[in-house]
């Protein structure tokens, strides 16, 4: 039978058990496939059934229902609840009625899956109001979706696993216990995790592999498997991402690039925008600003060849018959023979703008429930990034600039609470669209650690100099960095940390901030090629970046932060360091005593930090200024071992009592 749904519109049916085409051989095929088939038979699915119709997603947190409780036997419940010592009520929300049963969080249920059109099995993973986060079993965790209720059946004739199969009950049932227990409860107070499964249907159409589009739905599938390989998402209360709106994203750009991916409703004309907010100044006394020193570049983040412009009548080649519209910057010849939306840039017309409107809506909801007081931190598994968007375009693989859009949103909505926000941008690359988005505001203080080599690295801009402007100038500090002439050497953990430790930690303190953002790239890790990076920073390495945040958010702005994914294209390295710093969001532990393989930050690095406290220091008075200043790290912050003199560990054998798969 069919659960009533719950939410105020009514949603459209589900198709009848009888409409569901499955077919054995469909099913042998996901079986016996190997992952990277799967994913592009998905793909193809997607373009067959249109599925993102057939079950509405949430647009807003909804209160909960009082009567999803109140017709409940309440008898019944509390039998279910037993004689526990917790309160009630904390756990009255995290019980799904069915009929006359009930389903718990860990429970096995029927549930659609939308790309795939039919039924499988599948675990609630989290319970809202109105909507059920499922994971579907035999599927990887990164296919974990929200549906409605009207998404769960009690029955159906053809439900089956995902490819890789039925998944172990213990483990299931470890997953219940914890998030019933008080250290499940407490540990969702801490740590928000935001993602959707529809942000990676944003992809090239000429579904091409790896180093041609570097961007890719992967980057999203390896950190989700490595989380869940290590039974870290329990952790995390999970956060419904919505769409962006219009009005949110015009506080940061400018009405025709937010019409070029943004389709407004026909009577909304330039005249009814709201005013783009970006600072007091700009509200007393609105112009728009002008731009800061940026080089436009015709290459994109990867290198790659000049911008080849197409016709329009080319244009109108690709266009998809399912679109909308395509966008009018739809204008550049990728190396892949695709047209993007900027040289490097890929655009799909069924689902890009879709992703990029959830990747910017996501991040507000989980920048949102921070600052409403129910989390401490969280964490935005949102892509297409944001950090290069402009005000007036889309670049180097973003749209909107996710971060800007989520600050002014943030700031709008609560003026007496959020009136100062600190972004903090640790991608290799400079946040460019950031940067000239904020450039006259003094209320956001924006600062860079980004690889510059002298304005020779992508994107060009972020030079030492460029310090804001107007009412805005002291509030842009790029964090530049260059290779020593003399002896070149590649930044890691030592140079990121030195630089935190020396300058981002004292202008914070002088800033005071309300709230802290983090555009949170892992291009940095070691592990990329040059073009795309070329540094050698550790998992290591950016947990103690989360840590000094996190602790200066504690110390600062009553622990609210929040940090967004922009960056960060090799998967392994991605997947770990990006997994090093969310497990040091959860739990804020790790030490810095004997954390560094050197203390000493490389030649480069030093005469960068000089430059640097030499033009900030007019503003900054916290600044070390002394001519000699080494920019050293404390003595005991040093490894006592290396891996040459380190005791062997003993391998433990592993325990054979429980079989662990996840969650
Ligand atoms: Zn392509
Ligand atoms: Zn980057």
């Amino acid at each position: 039978m069919m659960v009533p749904s719950t939410s105020n519109h009514s949603p459209q049916p589900p198709p009848s058990s009888s409409s569901i085409q499955t077919t054995t051989t469909n099913l042998n095929y996901l079986l016996m496939t190997p992952m990277n088939n799967i994913n592009n038979q998905q793909k193809e699915n997607y373009h067959h059934h249109q599925p993102l119709q057939n079950i509405k997603r949430k647009s807003e947190i909804l209160p909960l229902k009082e009567e999803l409780i109140e017709n409940n036997d309440t008898k019944k419940f509390k039998n279910m609840h037993g004689n526990s010592d917790f309160n009630e009520n904390k756990y009255d929300k995290c019980t799904l009625t069915m009929g006359d049963y009930y389903k718990r969080v860990g429970d096995q249920v029927i549930a659609f899956k939308v790309e795939q059109n039919r039924y499988f099995y599948a675990r609630i993973v989290d319970l809202a109001p109105t909507y059920i986060l499922v994971h579907y079993e035999g599927w990887p965790p990164d296919q974990a979706s929200w549906i409605d209720y009207n998404g769960i059946v009690s029955d159906c004739d053809t439900v089956s696993f995902g490819p890789k199969g039925k998944e172990s009950k213990l483990s299931w049932a470890d997953f219940k216990n914890f998030y019933y227990s008080a250290a499940g409860f407490e540990s969702r107070k801490n740590t928000g995790l935001v993602t959707d499964v529809q942000m990676n249907l944003h992809h090239c159409p000429c579904e091409s592999e790896r180093m041609i589009h570097p961007e890719r739905p992967e980057r999203l599938t390896s950190i989700f498997d490595s989380l869940h390989a290590k039974r870290l998402l329990r952790y995390f209360r999970r956060i419904h991402a919505r769409e962006v709106t219009s009005n949110e994203l015009l506080r940061v750009h400018t009405f025709s690039h937010v019409r070029n991916y943004y389709p407004l409703l026909s009577n909304t004309t330039q005249e009814q925008k709201p005013i783009k907010i970006t600072s007091i100044a700009a509200l007393l006394n609105y112009s728009p600003p002008s731009s800061p020193i940026l080089k436009p570049t015709s290459y994109g983040v990867g290198g790659g060849g000049p911008v080849i412009k197409i016709e329009p009548s080319l244009q109108q080649q690709q266009a998809s018959p399912s679109a909308l519209f395509n966008p009018p910057e739809l204008l550049y010849k990728m190396d892949c023979g695709q047209l993007g939306i900027s040289v490097d840039t890929t655009y799909h017309p069924d689902y890009s703008r879709t992703a990029a409107k959830i990747s910017a809506g996501g991040l507000i909801e989980i920048a949102d429930t921070i600052v409403r007081g129910e989390l401490k931190n969280g964490f935005a598994l949102i892509r297409p990034p944001g950090h290069h968007a402009e005000n007036d375009a889309a670049m180097g693989y973003c749209f909107y600039n996710n971060v800007a859009v989520a600050v002014s949103a943030i700031m709008e909505k609560y003026p007496t609470k959020i009136k100062k926000i600190l972004i903090i941008d640790w991608d290799i690359h400079h946040g460019n669209g950031t940067q000239k988005i904020f450039y006259d505001n003094p209320n956001v203080l924006y600062i860079s650690v980004h690889r510059w080599e002298h304005g020779k690295f992508y994107p060009f801009s972020g030079a030492p100099d460029e310090c804001g402007q107007s009412e805005g100038l002291g509030f842009n500090i790029n964090i530049a960095l260059n290779e020593s002439k003399d002896k070149p050497k590649a930044m890691g953990d030592t140079e990121f940390i030195a630089a935190f430790y020396h300058l981002l930690i004292p202008i914070a303190r002088q800033f005071k901030p309300d709230m802290v953002f983090v555009s949170a790239g892992f291009d940095a890790a070691e592990g990329h090629p040059e073009n795309l990076g070329g540094y050698n920073v550790s998992p290591k390495g950016f947990s103690l970046m989360t840590k000094i945040v996190c602790d200066l958010a504690n110390e600062l702005c009553n622990d609210r932060l929040v940090l967004s994914l922009e960056g960060g294209y090799e998967l392994e390295s991605l997947a770990n360091s990006a997994t090093a710093s969310m497990a040091q969001l959860l739990s804020n532990n790790t030490s810095f005593k004997h954390s560094l393989n050197g203390i000493k930050p490389n030649l480069g690095a030093i005469e960068s930090f000089r430059t640097i406290v030499d033009i900030q220091k007019k503003y900054w008075k916290c600044l070390p200024t002394q001519s000699n200043f080494k920019f050293q790290l404390p003595y005991e912050w040093k490894a006592k071992d290396s891996i040459m003199n380190r005791p062997k560990r003993d391998v433990k054998k592993p325990s054979s009592t429980l079989i662990i798969e996840g969650y």
